[in-house]
Parts: structure tokens; C-alpha cells; sequence
């Protein structure tokens, strides 16, 4: 048994200076709370309160703190992440040892930290899910049953789904809660008809307080699969329990699945997640920075989120490549440096051929010889506004966006000053030849291959 020395605070400090150095995307607000239990027989002990923090170390940041901690200690040390009871024993553990055996319902229950309810900016595109989520979270198997949220891609259902169960784990800890993909539904099912071993299966799923099923559309074709879902289905339904799922399309869009099916997942709630707007891309922005503990300028959070409108993910996708670009290269985060993070990024020009609002803004200011944030300031010169009309007459000419959205791009205006631009442009346009003139060449801009 080797001496237990006293925790020491310093190397915390290390090793998070090491961690936000070297590996800032696993980099999270909370890691403050972590505290070093001890450092005994070649192991630094971790202690981390919550469990889902516990859970996300575990199954991604392993490596990562080894490497701080034996930075941080010069030494070929472990690394384990304890929770409060969890005291660490004074006991050499190798690396590979794991700590207290997780439970079955640990291995299932895979949350991850990041997904809960005061991460989630709410905004007129999933007021609705939210609302009915936090509902269920607190009231579950008696609010909306079962719940069904439906979106597209990168939306945020799953973040939903899993700040529900957090939610309920939090509150009761002891419930018990089922949380697969549709797919590892399939997957047991079917490797359980195969072991013929369908009492496991059923005693697993039916015996559950709720049970939450991410990406349902997947059960389309299965018809073994939905069948046995149909049973679990109505199971826990009968006895009350909660039921929360989510899917690309809504029942009735969902190809291939019995006619029965649709109407159970008809039966409770159905809510659509849209497309978040511009002010709620750049809120996500922002909250995605303060939760992975990153300084980034409020204009950083704008020019991403003008680039890209269709996909949370794509646009965290983007804030990730600034903040590695910049501690790659030792630089404070500015919009100069954003540009040239997301220089090769051709997922500016959305989805379509559109020219982003941002190509349009950039070509205007060259036009004009003005500055970006001369546009977007409060300046009322006409030297300033007529630019300025002419962007928003262009962003709703050429773009998706909403009269809104265009106004909180430029300066954060209300919608009846962009109907007042889009229709003074309009008019201009065809009378006023200098405005007819820039019209032209701005958008020769747009037409030409290269343009960004
Ligand atoms: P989906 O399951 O609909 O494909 P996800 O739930 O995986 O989408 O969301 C993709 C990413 O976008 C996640 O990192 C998620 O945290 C983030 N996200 C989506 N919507 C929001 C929101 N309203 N607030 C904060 N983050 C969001
Ligand atoms: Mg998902």
C-alpha cells in the first residue's frame, strides 16, 4: 500500500491550463467543479459530483487528462474521476481499471453533459418542443403522452431528449429510464430473438418508468421491429409511463409504418422543431462558447451565424474551427481571424447557389467603400443608409431570410424599417440610375463562380 499524500491544489490548476492549451473542444464551463480527491499510488483521483459529468469523462476525456495530469505531474500517473461516496482508495489502479462498475441502466443511459435545459436557447422555432418538453420533464406520463418532437437534421431533438431524462434523473434519481436509439432498439430486439432471449428483452423495456426513443423514422420497414415496438408500446402506455420520441418527419410522414403506429404516436403530442432564426443562431453561438468556457466576440457570433441558417451542428461546427484556428496560430479571436478560419468553408453559400448575407453585405461595402460595421451601426448618414437599404433590398431579393432576421443582421432592426428599404430600393431602382447602376454591378457580384 503506497502513502496517500494530501490533495494538492496547484496541479488542477495544471491540468486545466494543459486541457484548455491542448485540447480545447473537450474543454467544458464545470470542469471548475472538478477537485482533486487524491494523488496516491501513481493515480490522480478526480472528484466530479455529477454523474453525467462523470459519464462524458469517462467515455471522452480519458485520455486527454492522463496526458494533462502526467504533464502536470511529471509523471507516468492515472487518471480516475470519482463521484462524492466514491472516496478513492489508496490503492495503485491501472489505466484501464474502471471505476465503480456502472449498472446496467449506467451502460444504456449515455447523456451527454452538454444536452440539457439551460443550454437550449429558445426561440420562435422550438418555443412549442420546449415548452411541452419542460412540461413532461416535470410531470412525466401526464403532461403529453407520449411527447413527439419532429424536425430536421441538427435541429436539436436529440438535445431535447436528453434534458428531459437529465431532468427527471435529477429530480428523481432513482427512476427508472429507458434512452436507446431506434436502431439499438432494433439491434437488442433482434439480437435477442436471435438468443431467444425475449424475456431480457421485454423485461428491460417494460419495465421502465419512461422510456425515450431517439430517431423512431427508423423503425420504417422493420416490420419485426415495429410490431415488438407496438407491444412496448402499449405496455407502458397502459401502466402511465412516460413515452418521448423523436423523428425526422411527422407520424404520418414517416414511409412504411403501420397504420396502428401512426395513430399511438398521434395519441399524445406531436411538436415540429423549425429552423432557429438568425437572433437564435447567434444566442446558440453564444451559449455554445460560455459552455466550452471560450472568449468570443459578440461579431463572431454574427458572421457565423449569418453563414450558415440551416444546421446547429454545422454552425457549433464553425465556432469549434475559429477557436482551434486561433489557438493554433496564438491569436485573440476577431473577425479577421473568423474569415480566415472559415476561409475554405463553402458551406457559406447555404445549401443552395443563394449568396449568403454575408456575400451580400461584403459585396455592398466594397461597392459603396464602406465599412462592415459602418452598416451595422446605428449611422444614419445617407452616405451609410442607402448601402444599407441596399443590403436589406438584396437579402430579401436573394435570400431565405425573414423580414426580422434581415433586420437583426443589420444593426438589429425592426422589420417595418427592412419593408421600408426593400420598397425604397424597389422603387429606385427603376427610376434613380445611380441606385439602378450599384444594383447591377452588386450583383454581378453574386453571379460570378468565385464570389464568397
Ligand atoms: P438533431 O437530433 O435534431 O439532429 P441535435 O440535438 O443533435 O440535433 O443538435 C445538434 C447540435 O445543435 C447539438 O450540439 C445541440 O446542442 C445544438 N442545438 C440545437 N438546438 C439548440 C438550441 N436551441 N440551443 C442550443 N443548442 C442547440
Ligand atoms: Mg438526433
Amino acid at each position: 500500500m503506497s502513502k496517500v499524500s494530501p490533495p494538492q491544489p496547484d496541479i488542477k490548476s495544471l491540468i486545466d491550463d494543459y486541457l484548455r492549451r491542448h485540447h480545447p473542444d473537450i474543454c467544458r464551463h464545470w470542469f471548475h467543479e472538478i477537485t482533486v480527491a487524491s494523488v496516491a499510488g501513481g493515480c490522480v483521483s478526480l472528484r466530479v459530483p455529477e454523474r453525467v459529468h462523470r459519464q462524458y469523462l469517462q467515455r471522452s476525456c480519458m485520455a486527454a487528462f492522463t496526458e494533462a495530469a502526467q504533464a502536470a505531474t511529471g509523471k507516468l500517473v492515472a487518471v480516475r474521476f470519482v463521484g462524492d461516496v466514491d472516496e478513492a482508495p489508496a490503492r495503485a489502479l491501472s489505466q484501464t481499471s474502471t471505476p465503480s462498475a456502472p449498472s446496467e441502466l449506467d451502460e444504456q443511459l449515455v447523456l451527454s453533459p452538454d444536452y440539457t435545459f439551460e443550454s437550449f436557447v429558445v426561440g420562435p422555432g422550438n418555443r412549442l418542443v420546449h415548452a411541452a418538453a419542460i412540461a413532461v420533464g416535470s410531470n412525466p406520463g401526464r403532461a403529453y403522452n407520449p411527447l413527439f418532437i419532429h424536425g430536421g437534421v441538427g435541429l436539436g431533438k436529440t438535445h431535447m431528449l436528453q434534458s428531459i431524462c437529465q431532468v427527471i434523473l435529477k429530480q428523481r434519481p432513482q427512476s427508472r429510464i429507458g434512452y436507446v436509439s431506434c436502431q439499438s432498439f432494433s439491434e437488442i430486439f433482434m439480437a435477442c430473438v436471435k438468443a431467444g432471449r425475449m424475456q431480457d428483452f421485454r423485461h428491460r423495456f417494460r419495465n421502465l418508468d419512461m422510456l425515450v426513443v431517439d430517431d423512431i423514422h427508423f423503425l420504417s420497414k422493420r416490420e419485426q421491429s415495429q410490431e415488438e415496438f407496438f407491444h412496448t408500446f402499449n405496455s407502458l402506455y397502459q401502466a402511465g409511463k412516460q413515452i418521448v420520441l423523436s423523428s425526422d418527419a411527422s407520424p404520418n410522414d414517416i414511409p412504411d409504418l403501420e397504420e396502428r403506429l401512426v395513430s399511438r404516436f398521434n395519441c399524445g403530442l406531436v411538436a415540429r422543431m423549425d429552423r432557429p432564426c438568425y437572433e437564435t443562431r447567434v444566442a446558440i453561438l453564444k451559449s455554445k462558447a460560455v459552455l466550452v468556457g471560450a472568449d468570443v466576440p459578440e461579431e463572431i457570433c454574427s458572421y457565423i451565424a449569418a453563414r450558415i441558417d440551416t444546421n446547429i451542428r454545422e454552425l457549433e461546427g464553425c465556432l469549434t474551427k475559429v477557436r482551434c484556428f486561433a489557438l493554433a496560430n496564438d491569436r485573440a479571436i476577431d473577425l479577421d481571424l473568423a474569415k480566415e478560419a472559415l476561409a475554405d468553408n463553402s458551406l457559406g453559400i447555404s445549401s443552395s447557389a443563394q449568396p449568403s448575407i454575408q456575400t451580400i453585405a461584403e459585396a455592398v461595402t466594397r461597392y459603396y467603400d464602406i465599412r462592415l460595421s459602418d452598416l451595422l451601426s446605428k449611422r444614419r448618414h445617407k452616405s451609410i443608409s442607402v448601402p444599407r437599404q441596399m443590403c436589406m433590398w438584396l437579402a430579401r431579393k436573394h435570400t431565405r431570410y425573414s423580414l426580422e432576421e434581415i433586420g437583426g443582421y443589420f444593426g438589429g432592426r425592426d422589420h417595418t424599417t427592412v419593408l421600408h428599404a426593400v420598397r425604397n430600393i424597389g422603387q429606385r431602382k427603376d427610376t434613380d440610375p445611380d441606385i439602378a447602376n450599384a444594383v447591377n454591378r452588386i450583383e454581378g457580384v453574386f453571379a460570378r463562380p468565385s464570389s464568397r
